[in-house]
Formats: C-alpha cells, sequence, structure tokens
C-alpha cells in the first residue's frame, strides 16, 4: 500500500478536474504525456511574470535572475541522473533530439563503413530513425535485438551480434509500449566488453525507476521532461564528459562558440557547446520544480502505487472475453497493451472517449514492435501518480460497453 493520498495529490493536477463527454475525465495516456502539476505551471508563470531574460549573455539583473535558474536546473538534472559533473547534461528540445545529437555528432564524427550498431525490436521510431539515417550516409550496419512473446529482450541473441565491430548499442530503459523494465546495466555490461558504447533511452523510465548513470555506467542517456510532470519541448542528453569533449558541435550559433571570425570560429566548452541559440529557458527552469515535486512525493512511493495499479489492471482485464494483454515481462512499470478480438483498437479508443476515457491506440511510434506481434496496434493504458483503482474499474465497465456495442 501505498503511504500517499491520492486524493490530496489529485487536487494538484487542475486539468484531471473535468468532464469530457458528460463523465468525469479518466485520464490513461501518461505515456504519451504526464500532467503538470500546480507548481510547475506556478514556476512558468513566475518566470515570465518575475525574471524572463535572455540567459549568460546580459549583465542585467533579470538576466543574471534567469541565468541562475537555468543553471540551477542542470544542477538538479545532475542530481536526479547522478552524473559525475553538471557539464556532462545537456538540454535538449527532447529525446528524439538528444538522440539526433549523437547520431550526427557522435556517429558522423567516428563511425565508418561496415560499423555496426544494435538496437532491439522494442524501440521508439526516434531511436531507429536516426540510426537508419546514420546507417545510409555512412555505410554502416544496423542489427536488432529481437524480443520474446512476453515482450522481454533475447539476451543470448544479443551476445550473438556483440562483436568487435560493434561500435555503438541504443536501447530503450523501459518500452512506451510494453512497459518492459530491460536488464540495461547488463546491456551496458557486454557492449563495454566489445569496446562498444550504449545511449539509453530513458524517456519511459525517468518518472518511475531510480536513476543512476554512474552506477549504469552509461555513456549516453537520453530523457523527455514532459514525461516526468515537467513542460514539453525540453529534455535532457547526459553523455560522458571526455565523449562529449571529443564530440563535434551539432548545431552552430550563438551561445556555442568562443570566438568567431570569418577566418576560423573556435567552441564553446561543455556543455554550452551543444546548445546552440536561446534555449527553452522557461521550460528548462520549471523541469527543476517537477523533479523536486517528484522526489516529494518519494518515487519509490509513486512506483509502488503505479505498481499496485498494474497488478489490479492486469487482473481486471484478463475478466474480459477474448482480450490479451500484449508484453507481460516479468518487470514492468504502469503500461498494459491490449488487444479485444473482433475490434479494431480505433474503435475502441473512441467508444471509452465517448465515456470520458482517454487512451492511446494504434503502434506508438514502434511499428517494427507490432510487426513482430503480428498486430496493427493496441490500446495502451499508462499510469500516473494521481490514477486510482476507481478508474481502472471505470476502464473495465467502457470496455463491457464496447464489447457490447461492436460485438
Ligand atoms: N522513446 C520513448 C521510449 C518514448 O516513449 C518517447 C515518447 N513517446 C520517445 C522516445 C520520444 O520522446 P519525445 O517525443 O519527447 O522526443
Amino acid at each position: 500500500d501505498t503511504p500517499l493520498d491520492i486524493q490530496k495529490i489529485r487536487q494538484d493536477f487542475p486539468v484531471l478536474d473535468q468532464e469530457v463527454n458528460g463523465r468525469p475525465l479518466v485520464y490513461f495516456d501518461n505515456a504519451a504525456t504526464n500532467q503538470k502539476p500546480l507548481p510547475v505551471i506556478h514556476a512558468l508563470t513566475r518566470y515570465y511574470e518575475g525574471y524572463n531574460a535572455n540567459i549568460h549573455r546580459g549583465i542585467h539583473h533579470l538576466a543574471e535572475l534567469a541565468t541562475a535558474a537555468f543553471e540551477a536546473s542542470r544542477r538538479a538534472i545532475q542530481e536526479f541522473l547522478n552524473a559525475k559533473y553538471w557539464q556532462e547534461i545537456i538540454f535538449t528540445y527532447g529525446t528524439t533530439d538528444g538522440i539526433n545529437l549523437v547520431a550526427q555528432s557522435y556517429g558522423r564524427r567516428f563511425l565508418t563503413e561496415g560499423d555496426e550498431i544494435i538496437i532491439s525490436t522494442m524501440e521508439h521510431h526516434s531511436n531507429i530513425v536516426p540510426w537508419q539515417m546514420l546507417c545510409e550516409e555512412k555505410g554502416c550496419v544496423l542489427k536488432v535485438i529481437p524480443v520474446d512473446d512476453n515482450g522481454e529482450l533475447l539476451l543470448d541473441e544479443y551476445e550473438k551480434l556483440l562483436s568487435e565491430r560493434t561500435k555503438l548499442v541504443a536501447c530503450v530503459h523501459v518500452s512506451n509500449s510494453l512497459g518492459t523494465i530491460n536488464p540495461v546495466k547488463t546491456i551496458i555490461d557486454k557492449a563495454h566488453a566489445v569496446g562498444a558504447l550504449v545511449l539509453i533511452d530513458g524517456a519511459q523510465a525517468s518518472s518511475h525507476l531510480d536513476l543512476d548513470v554512474q552506477a549504469l555506467d552509461a555513456d549516453f542517456y537520453v530523457l523527455s521532461a514532459h514525461k516526468l510532470y515537467g513542460p514539453t519541448g525540453m529534455g535532457v542528453l547526459y553523455g560522458k564528459k571526455e565523449i562529449l569533449d571529443s564530440m563535434p558541435p551539432y548545431r552552430g550559433g550563438g551561445e556555442m562558440i568562443k570566438e568567431v571570425t570569418f577566418a576560423k570560429t573556435t567552441y564553446n566548452d561543455l556543455p554550452y557547446k551543444f546548445e546552440a541559440g536561446t534555449p527553452n529557458i522557461a521550460d528548462v527552469v520549471a523541469v527543476k520544480t517537477a523533479l523536486e515535486y517528484m522526489a516529494n512525493l518519494g518515487k519509490e512511493n509513486i512506483a509502488t502505487h503505479e505498481h499496485d495499479l498494474l497488478q489490479y489492471a492486469t487482473e481486471q482485464l484478463t475478466t474480459l472475453d477474448g482480450l490479451r494483454i500484449i508484453g507481460q515481462a516479468k518487470e514492468k512499470i504502469g503500461v498494459i497493451s491490449f488487444v479485444m478480438d473482433g475490434i479494431h483498437h480505433q474503435d475502441i479508443g473512441v467508444i471509452l472517449d465517448q465515456q470520458g476515457i482517454a487512451v492511446r491506440t494504434g503502434h506508438h511510434c514502434t511499428m517494427p514492435l507490432m510487426q513482430r506481434f503480428g498486430i496493427a496496434g493496441t490500446t495502451r493504458a499508462s499510469f500516473a501518480v494521481y490514477n486510482t483503482r476507481d478508474e481502472v474499474d471505470r476502464l473495465i465497465m467502457g470496455l463491457r460497453r464496447v464489447q457490447k456495442m461492436m460485438l
């Protein structure tokens, strides 16, 4: 049982307090983006009402306040990930942006024809396409770790793919479609044994698991703020300092330079070398508040509560005839994907929406994973700290109604 007072927590999320199609909203699309608590919303308005200014360059009072808040967020993220140096925290626009940065900077500089990149079957498109683009340009080869019927990676097969040709392994920490928690420490250790670097996509892990990039020994770790109760359009790339130092800039422009002449430009130090242009200042500032909000609740308490919902929902869903859960890994976060005999996922989504229940339907940006399971898509319910067992009951009733209408 959780020590959290969920009804009290719900009051921190004004968006939850509304009716959709005449019914109280049930928001089960948290894996796509979770909702923002009042302290985060207030951090945004406080910034714009009180000290909006461009950072680093100004010497006036507001610029100093904005710069201090911006850099305080970097330290907060450093602590959140347990990174060794603050210079290892690069602000990006999100997970997608972070992966593209690594592919375009590290990949283009250091990978050559015949080098191999390993990803997994359960990657989000954002951890597939940037590597495909790189392979096309450089003549590298993409290899894919298969998954079993439960939605777990086949580690024996992974080992067979590894060789001295492997230069990079890019793998998701937690699957957004299946909820599977991958054994990333093992994946990293095995890659390092052949001299390959590892990028971990932490988009789904960040609000559910304790993160420690040093304990994992991850070379790169990427995440999006909007999946951890923070704003959209802001993310983080963590990279080991010596690796980031060796990489060329990704984008050119202001802020990322030391000196510019028409003859030659020298680049700024980390992390600014990778932060060209005016960043997303307000959202970076507000992310610190999101981390504090989660820390106050206790990440372990959040995980316990979500796990209870996962268990309860899994039990309840299996009472429905013709419903099959896709992804039954032993280690899962609160994400349940399922298909129903004779009913298209889109119809399920529409009929649930008519009852005020928000779920995700489709391929969840993991089309190859859907192909692996021989399906076009799933219906996905994903939980956050503010969800309740009563809401799970609403989902089950909603699905019974779907069956009544469609079968
Ligand atoms: N990877 C995973 C596992 C995700 O769930 C997502 C978001 N659905 C992404 C990457 C991409 O994140 P973003 O759209 O914030 O860049």
